[in-house]
């Protein structure tokens, strides 16, 4: 069995409008790049027909096609993930399906990846998404670049190249909540970035409620960095000494000029003031024991119902995978690799 230079690695959730325009597009793309390639489909528990359509294209190419269908929901970093566990090719490429990555764009990556760095990452030119959106991602990469060690300009561009030993060392990994870019940069040696083009969603609506998002950038800040957790102990340390100091104020006050009952509403400002400090610490403690309590649960990262490819392919690969699936008909299996 020879292993492919490319893996393209697609997440699809409920994608169903868009997978024929994506396939009429990427695999003339990647075609035309002269290079062995394997495309690897993650269903991510989609409700409507991606499935199926995914299974129609596995028959179409079974050359160069392999679908694994998760048995659930799992979440897109899921999905990419169960995808490198099975990529063998050098050179493993993330891309969306609803073709807001320009699939052309691969070829940019790979000349980069030949000049010698192991991740490249991207930045999207023109960003097509609505401005909330973008606000949103520019105070998030903000609040991210100063927490955390990562430096990423766009972190919404899941377009990446990453090199065989970095997708070695994010498969050695076994964490619950994650999110792919940032892990594999912790392991890069020489990451580079690009600019990229960015389109319209090709039909459907984004798979992240505005709750999602928020869900995702916090696993992003407290899975990456114990910075925001050292603040919360700084800022803490610093209302202790100011607290401190109205004490002594205070005290002397009560000697030297009697009892003092004016100010009520102040005090109430205060109050809830250190209140919502107080609270806000709480839930910020709160997601790191939450991702400590999924981590220690060592539940399955996700379930895999079936694995479509050709009967050479099921050969266990160069990295770490999971044992083979046998047929695509085989009860769910629990996916781990260690
Ligand atoms: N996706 C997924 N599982 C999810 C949500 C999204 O596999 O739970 C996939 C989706 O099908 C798409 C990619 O992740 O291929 C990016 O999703 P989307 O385009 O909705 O995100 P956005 O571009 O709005 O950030
Ligand atoms: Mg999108």
């Amino acid at each position: 069995m020879s292993y492919p230079e490319l893996s393209v690695v697609i997440p699809v959730y409920n994608e169903e409008s868009g997978l024929q325009a994506l396939f009429d597009r990427l695999y003339p793309a990647l075609d035309a790049l002269g290079l062995g390639y394997e495309i690897l489909f993650i269903n991510d528990g989609s409700r409507d027909r991606s499935a199926a359509i995914l299974h129609g294209q596995f028959e179409r190419r079974p050359d160069v096609t392999r679908v694994v269908l998760f048995g659930a929901n799992f979440g897109q970093h899921m999905a990419i993930l169960a995808g490198f566990e099975r990529a063998r090719g050098n050179v493993v490429v993330t891309l969306d399906a609803d073709l807001q990555n320009p699939p052309e764009e691969i070829g940019r990556l790979l000349a980069k990846m030949r000049e010698g760095y192991d991740y490249v990452g991207t930045v999207r030119r023109h960003r097509q998404d609505n401005a909330f959106r973008r606000l949103a991602s520019r105070l998030l990469n903000w609040v991210r670049d100063h927490s955390t060690k990562i430096r990423i300009t766009d972190q919404g561009c899941m377009l990446r190249a990453y090199a065989r030993p970095v997708v070695n060392a994010v498969n050695a990994c076994q964490e619950v909540n994650t999110f792919v870019p940032a892990l594999a940069y912790t392991f890069a040696q020489h990451p580079v970035e690009i600019e990229v083009g960015h389109e319209e969603r090709h039909s459907g609506t984004s798979k992240y409620s505005v709750y999602s998002l928020i869900r995702l950038n916090f696993d992003l800040m407290t899975g990456f960095s114990l910075i925001p957790l050292q603040m919360v102990s700084i800022g803490g340390m610093l209302l202790s000494a100011v607290s401190g100091f109205f004490v002594i104020v205070l005290a002397l006050r009560r000697v030297f000029v009697g009892p003092e009952a004016e100010g009520l509403f102040t005090l109430f400002g205060i109050a809830f003031f250190l209140l919502g400090i107080l609270l806000f610490s709480m839930g910020l403690l709160g997601e790191y024991i939450g991702r400590i309590y999924q981590q220690v649960r060592l539940r399955p990262r996700y379930l895999v119902q079936a694995v479509l490819e050709k009967r050479e392919d099921r050969a266990p690969t160069a990295t770490d995978s999971p044992p083979p699936e046998r047929s695509p008909t085989l009860a769910p299996q629990a996916s781990r690799s260690s």
